[in-house]
């Protein structure tokens, strides 16, 4: 595979990302997907989608994991309802990342990746060594499939991932960076953080944010890429510099403003490319 190929998120029919439809007129090369709705993951699913993505020579790159009763509205209810981390759904959704690793199995992708949810800063808080466990459990269950589990970047500072990361004493275990994450939810800067994380970055989103008047307070501001306080110039020179080649993947989730969302995309496609010439 070249370098740092074009990217998008997407979903078939669960999830904000955009149709595979999008993916292939825009030309782009390279996609992850959201997993499909629970009942839907099945080889049946994967065909389909794989004859589609044959047709339009698109390939998968990750398979992200999502559940039902999730809410990205606030801070507080991320908290509450994201990833692994809330208890009375954890051991479900632990049961549904096993499926979704299955899923990613059958379409021939050898990554799965997820917003674990807000991991405790305080180690000695009891569901720090939950989620650790959890955690090595979704990743031995992945090495299995032959495939490497890749956390979403936002909630927690690049040194607090990188000791989780580390604490779980797996080698299949890495990240997904989201620059604007970072921002959104005051996480830190996003260029220190790319340098901090290195090697440890193995898939990457494109998406740009503004800073919010309280960090980690209120959620900052999602914007179209190249308009907030990323630096989509400075980003890939990070990504460069730590050797990162791997695919560049826009997410964009205004599912539903599909016109502008495409539209956006089409703007961020542009964007890479002209910055992919300059830099790589
Ligand atoms: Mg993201």
């Amino acid at each position: 595979m070249s370098d740092w190929k074009i990217g998008v998120f997407t979903s078939v029919d669960a999830g904000l990302g955009v149709d595979l439809e999008v993916a292939h007129e825009l030309g782009i090369p390279t996609i992850q997907i959201h997993a499909p709705h629970q009942g839907n993951r099945t080889q049946g699913t994967a065909d389909e989608i794989l004859a589609r993505l044959g047709q339009y020579n698109i390939s998968v790159t990750a398979v992200f994991g999502g559940f039902e009763g999730e809410s990205y509205a606030d801070i507080p209810t991320v908290v509450k309802t994201v990833g692994l981390m809330p208890q009375e759904t954890r051991a479900a959704r632990l049961a549904e990342m096993k499926e979704i690793s299955d899923f990613a199995k059958m379409l021939g992708c050898n990554v799965i990746a997820l917003h674990l949810g807000f991991v405790p800063h305080d180690k000695q808080d009891p569901s720090y060594a939950e989620i650790l466990g959890v955690t090595q459990d979704l990743c031995d269950y992945a090495k299995n499939n032959g495939q490497a589990l890749h956390l979403e970047t936002g909630q927690e500072t690049a040194p607090a991932l990188l000791d989780f990361i580390a604490d779980t004493q797996r080698d299949n275990l890495f990240v997904n960076f989201d620059p604007a994450n970072m921002i959104l939810y005051g996480a830190g800067n996003p260029i220190e953080a790319v340098n901090l994380l290195g090697d440890k970055i193995r898939s990457v989103h494109c998406k740009d944010a503004r800073w919010a008047a309280n960090p980690g307070k209120e959620w900052g501001e999602e914007t179209m890429l190249g308009e907030g306080e990323v630096g989509m110039d400075l980003y890939l020179h990070a990504l460069k510099s730590i050797g990162y080649r791997g695919p560049l993947t826009i997410e964009r989730e205004i599912p539903q403003e599909p016109t502008r969302q495409k539209d956006e995309i089409g703007h961020a496609v542009r964007l890479l490319n002209r910055l992919k010439q300059e830099i790589l």
